[in-house]
This record gives structure tokens, C-alpha cells and sequence, in this order.
């Protein structure tokens, strides 16, 4: 099977070139990250220092539309000791463009007392 690298379409062997753009088949389809290269650098905005804490605010980032990435930094070794030697969990990374709303989003977090639940919940 032959492809176009161009518009993706898939061919018979025997023919050489798309029928729709002109480009030479291929054999294979240049690869394609499975997830979109992010159009932009990303920073770090925020130093989870434990997972649940990273998980929390990337899901808040990601409810308010800001895609983002976490990163683990802990280097797997005996539980306690990767504790003590890594001051942080890792890292959590968003666009350069996204930053400051994500900074905004994380000091609301951080500096919310509680979560507290809305009056006459349940
Ligand atoms: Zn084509």
C-alpha cells in the first residue's frame, strides 16, 4: 500500500503519484506524534511537591482550558529516600501564551482556605 505524504490518502500499488495534490507516494506515512506538538514553548508554572497535588491543579488548568503538562521529576529508588532527596515531585508545564492566566489559577488554588461546599449542598 502507498500513501500520499501530503494528503494522507492511501493508494493501489502501481500508482505513482496522488491524484489529488500530484505529490510521489510513499510506503510509509512520515509519523505523526500521537499527540499534536504544542505551537509553542512551554515553561514551567508550577512545582507540584506531590502527584495528587500536581494531578489537582492539572485538572484545574485543564477545566479552565489551559492544556498543560505534568512532569514527574522523582527518580524511581527506595520510597523515603527519593523523598528526601528531591525537594519537589516534579513540574507542571503550560504554553508561554497560557502562563500567566495559569499562574492566576494556581495562587487562586493555593490560596484557598478549603474547599468549601456550597450551603445546603447534598
Ligand atoms: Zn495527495
Amino acid at each position: 500500500m502507498k500513501y500520499c505524504p501530503n494528503c494522507r490518502t492511501e493508494y493501489r500499488p502501481g500508482i505513482k503519484n496522488c491524484s489529488d495534490c500530484g505529490r510521489p507516494l510513499a510506503y510509509n506515512l512520515p509519523d505523526v506524534p500521537v499527540e499534536a506538538p504544542p505551537d509553542g514553548d512551554l515553561v514551567s508554572v508550577f512545582d507540584p511537591p506531590d502527584q495528587m497535588i500536581g494531578q489537582a491543579v492539572a485538572a484545574l488548568l485543564e477545566d479552565n482550558g489551559i492544556r498543560c503538562i505534568l512532569k514527574s521529576e522523582q527518580i524511581p529508588m527506595y520510597d523515603g529516600v527519593a523523598m528526601m532527596l528531591q525537594s519537589r515531585w516534579g513540574q507542571l508545564l503550560v504554553l508561554v501564551g497560557d502562563r500567566i492566566r495559569a499562574q492566576e489559577l494556581i495562587n487562586e488554588y493555593l490560596s484557598a482556605p478549603e474547599q468549601e461546599e456550597p450551603e445546603g449542598g447534598k
